[in-house]
């Protein structure tokens, strides 16, 4: 029996655990889940310094001239005292000298030799960063969960981290399943197929951030895809395609069963989608997906993906949604929660013109997918819809006006 979509991730939510934790340097951590909380070992900025290259002075000084002889450099150790009717000068991130009240960046000041004329007004603690005031000791700038970015390794070398507990990578095993099908680097008669899912999968699977193995193709005979499962049984995660409906030969369903697969559901309420079979062998998770590339991938960016974050621990698994409008009215067939791939440029989404389950050419033209209702039959142009990006970042092929206008 399919169950809802609702349902499908409710029992893969249960089901589905994160995998245990590894030590690594923060180097090789990026795009990895961190495994525990991360607490600042001490302030940052560690000592109050300055802002910019100026002068360090006494706001009673203002507007008058003083004299100046000593300059403090970044990197310097702080034992300089300021001195009423005395500035220092100091460059930026210089540890500000004992009795400054604010710093006059260079560029206020009129230089005579060693006299310097002060501006009319000096604001107390003006350019002066304090100690602790980006992150204070104690504070926790990583949570358990997280996903490692490039800012979060800057923050991590602030505070002299140099490795970090991580989930591992997620070791996904790929293969097909069809007589028809054939690898993309051998030569076909013209009534075979390139396996196009598998490659798709993998790489998709590189992005998500696993670790990738493809076993190859397996026949339309039990023993072939017997033989498949078994090579592919020691990662974390197998995703295959085709041999899951209804037809004669489709006989995945039956090899998993034959080496003990438990079943969280077998059919999903989604079209394209339906026959998408999810499980595990032990404690590895099984993902049948149809052969038909275009509802592969539509139930890869919905159940794998979050099965993937599930795996790696992510604090965040569950899909998000951007809302935007429809930008061209669509008509939809009701009845069943129904998946449409479109393109987004930043300001509205396009359904793409074709999109039947058994396409490829669409592919890459999808920037995201919205799933209606089944009581949806038309979204009428301008309808607000809920877009589930699949590529993140928001680029143009025009030079755009990019710049924020007064309200
Ligand atoms: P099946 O689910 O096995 O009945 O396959 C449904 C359709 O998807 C058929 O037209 C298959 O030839 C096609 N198909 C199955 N697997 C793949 C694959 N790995 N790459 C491309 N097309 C496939
Ligand atoms: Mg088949």
């Amino acid at each position: 029996m399919a169950v809802s979509i609702i349902e499908a991730f409710e029992r893969l939510d249960h089901r589905i655990s994160s995998l245990s934790a590894e030590i690594v340097p923060i180097e090789e951590s990026l795009g990895r889940t961190v495994a525990s909380d991360y607490t600042a070992l001490f302030d940052l900025p560690r000592f109050d310094n300055s802002a910019m290259d100026g002068y360090a002075v006494k706001c009673n000084d203002q507007g008058d001239c003083v004299s100046s002889s000593t300059v403090i450099y970044a990197g310097d150790k702080a034992h300089h005292t300021l001195q009423k009717g005395e500035a220092i000068r100091i460059m930026t991130g210089a540890p500000v000298p004992k009795g400054c009240e604010a710093i006059v960046p260079i560029e206020e000041v009129e230089i005579d030799g060693t006299q310097i004329k002060l501006p009319r007004t000096v604001r107390p603690l003006a350019h002066i960063r304090h100690a602790g005031e980006d992150l204070k000791q104690g504070k926790t700038y990583l949570r358990n969960g997280e996903t490692v970015t490039a800012y979060t390794l800057a923050l991590l070398a602030s505070q002299g981290v140099t490795h970090i507990a991580v989930i591992r990578k997620v070791r996904v095993a790929v293969f097909g399943t069809g007589d028809e099908l054939r690898p993309h680097f051998e030569r076909i008669e013209s009534h075979q197929l390139y396996n196009s899912n598998a490659p798709m999968f993998l790489a998709r699977a590189k992005e998500l951030g696993c670790d990738v193995h493809y076993i190859g193709g397996s026949g339309d005979t039990i023993d072939s895809l017997k033989s498949c499962i078994r090579e592919a049984l020691d990662a974390d995660l197998i995703i295959t395609s085709g041999g899951v409906s209804v037809g004669d030969k489709d006989f995945t369903k039956e090899a998993f069963a034959q080496l003990d697969m438990e079943t969280f559901f077998s059919g999903i309420a989604i079209k394209p989608g339906k026959p998408t079979t999810i499980g595990a062998v032990g404690k590895t998770v099984i993902v049948n997906l149809p052969g038909n590339p275009l509802a592969a991938m539509v139930n890869y960016e919905l159940f794998v993906k979050f099965i993937i974050r599930k795996l790696a621990g992510s604090s965040a698994p569950y899909h998000g949604f951007v809302e935007t409008r429809i930008q061209a009215s669509h008509t939809i067939r009701p009845g069943r929660f129904t998946t449409l791939l479109g393109s987004y440029n930043g300001s509205g989404f396009l359904p793409l013109a074709q999109q039947s389950p058994g396409m490829v050419s669409p592919l890459p033209q999808a920037d995201g997918l919205i799933i209606t209702m089944p009581e949806v039959s038309l979204l009428q142009e301008g309808t607000i819809v809920k877009m589930l990006p699949i590529k993140w970042g928001v680029f143009s092929c025009e030079k755009k006006d990019i710049f924020t206008a007064p309200s």
